[in-house]
């Protein structure tokens, strides 16, 4: 992003519909003017007291003693925990809302995570003005899972393990292939087809690109097209994509949409598509 567009980006905070009131970019108060303005995600791991500084095989570990730990509240939890079930492909499959996290977390072990947008939402009571966070998190297992969470709250760290926890139940199964004509390299580095998505007024299409051509999107494009294992792609869009919320959440219905547009069978190969994390798509 050019300087001028971020500029830009300050002098017109987000104008999303939020019932309590308005809703400023928290950078500033954050950061303070003199600094120079971190990358959001950044000052989301400083607010919730550096987990990212934390050493990655340490968070390894704690995350596999947690889940040794864990006694499932729910008979899918349970089934999982047994080994019962052993894809979250198949969790999917079974049309179950997934109530527990450490289900998502326990099928999909290289799940990583990313703080996309940090919100401050002021609420006008009799006694005051009262502010809360409002973080939005997208995870994914850079393989054909990725999801969403967004989360409100007065604490930065416990705001922010909320909206991840959420993202991990919203987790979504995604196809990919490679339907790049200029391309035809039979791996699934891009979307097998174009693809359109929409939230809000926020409207996009994700288009194949060849292999090395990188993903041509903006900031919040590039994050959440790479957690879903996307290397390679092209993505127009319109409408309010400033809104970083809207805009994430029209990438994971055009990524999500690929799984409802029908294939014929020789398309499989040739395109090469892939669901999920394996197995060609039958
Ligand atoms: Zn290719």
């Amino acid at each position: 992003m050019s300087p001028k567009k971020k500029d830009a980006k300050k002098a017109m905070p987000e104008t999303e519909a939020e019932e309590e009131t308005a809703e400023e970019p928290v950078v500033d108060l954050l950061v303070g003017k003199e600094e120079p303005e971190k990358p959001k995600d950044k000052v989301a791991k400083e607010l919730a007291g550096e987990p990212g500084a934390m050493d990655e095989e340490i968070e390894r570990e704690l995350r596999e003693k947690e889940l040794a730990m864990w006694a499932p509240r729910t008979k899918l939890g349970e089934m999982v925990r047994k080994g019962e079930v052993k894809s979250l492909s198949d969790v999917l499959a079974m049309g179950i809302p997934i109530k527990e996290v450490e289900i998502v977390d326990s099928l999909l072990p290289d799940l990583e995570e990313e703080i996309i947008d940090v919100g401050r939402v002021q609420r006008v009571t009799d006694s005051g003005r009262r502010m809360k966070f409002r973080i939005v998190a997208v995870i994914g297992n850079k393989n054909g899972y990725v999801g969403i969470g967004e989360a409100k709250g007065k604490e930065a760290g416990p705001t922010i393990r909320k909206a991840i926890e959420r993202a991990k139940l919203n987790v979504c199964e995604i196809k990919r292939g490679c339907g790049s004509w200029e391309c035809n390299c039979g791996k699934p580095h891009t979307v097998p087809f174009k693809v359109g998505g929409r939230y809000g007024s926020v409207h996009i299409a994700i288009m194949p690109a060849p292999s090395g051509v990188g993903l041509v999107a903006n900031d919040t494009g590039k994050k959440v097209l790479s957690l879903a294992g996307l290397t390679d792609a092209w993505v127009s869009s319109d409408g309010h994509t400033r809104t970083t919320l809207n805009l994430a959440h029209a990438l994971i219905d055009a990524l999500v949409n690929t799984n409802y547009i029908k294939v014929k069978d020789r398309d499989i190969k040739n395109l090469a598509v892939m669901k999920g994390s394996g197995s060609n798509e039958k």
